[in-house]
């Protein structure tokens, strides 16, 4: 008998521990654990398709969100405009260079490059584009995985900045729905890409 087990072979509970054969699953199929009762795995229903429509349109939002105005400011008086963008330039501008670089990052930068990532991983797979590259360039996005939602967090923050700063009244606009509608697109698209499918399928096809 040998001694080497083929990890691969094998799925544990997240929630138990539990070990058990890997199945062989078709779309729509969910495995659960006998022991606990909880999820271990799921073959998501045309994964591929659904997650790259949602990329695009995530995609098509993504400038609005960043260049509509998101709240209006009445300041001095007078009722400005502010987008994202204007957030950021007017945190740099009084000083708070830290707090730009990090609503920069985590509100714009990060949930953008996830966004172009599923982008690319779905549009590689629908049309049938696999490349040994792939395997890299998803192991990379899977750690990103880490910062998502990070970024209704650092609206939050930029608002009560502003809010902080001047004195202003608060209107919600165009930006702000944008923002939204480019939130609901991102979170759509990371939760019907089923990476599973992704990893089993790259290395079928680059791993030996
Ligand atoms: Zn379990």
């Amino acid at each position: 008998m040998s001694d080497n087990i083929n990890t691969n072979q094998l799925i544990a509970c997240q929630l138990c521990d539990a070990l058990y054969e890997k199945p062989k699953l078709k779309q729509g199929q969910i495995v659960k654990c006998t022991r606990c009762g909880s999820t271990m795995a799921e073959r998501k229903v045309n994964s591929i398709e659904r997650s790259f429509y949602w990329s695009m349109a995530g995609l098509f939002f993504l400038i609005p969100a960043v260049l509509l105005p998101i709240m209006g400011v009445t300041l001095a008086g007078q009722y400005h405009h502010a987008s994202l963008l204007d957030c950021i330039l007017a945190l740099i501008d009084r000083g708070f260079f830290m707090i730009a670089t990090l609503v920069f990052l985590f509100a714009i930068a990060v949930p953008a490059i996830r966004l172009f990532g599923s982008f690319y991983v779905t549009y590689s797979f629908k049309f049938n584009k696999l490349k040994p590259s792939l395997l890299y360039f998803f192991r990379a996005f899977h750690h990103l995985d880490n910062w998502a939602m990070l970024n209704v967090f650092m609206l939050g923050i930029v608002v009560s900045m502003y809010k902080l700063l001047d004195d202003t009244e608060l209107s919600i606009n165009m930006g702000l729905l944008a923002f939204i509608l480019w939130l609901i697109s991102s979170t759509m698209a990371a939760s019907t890409l089923d990476q599973d499918y992704i990893w089993q399928k790259l290395e079928d096809e680059f791993v030996d």
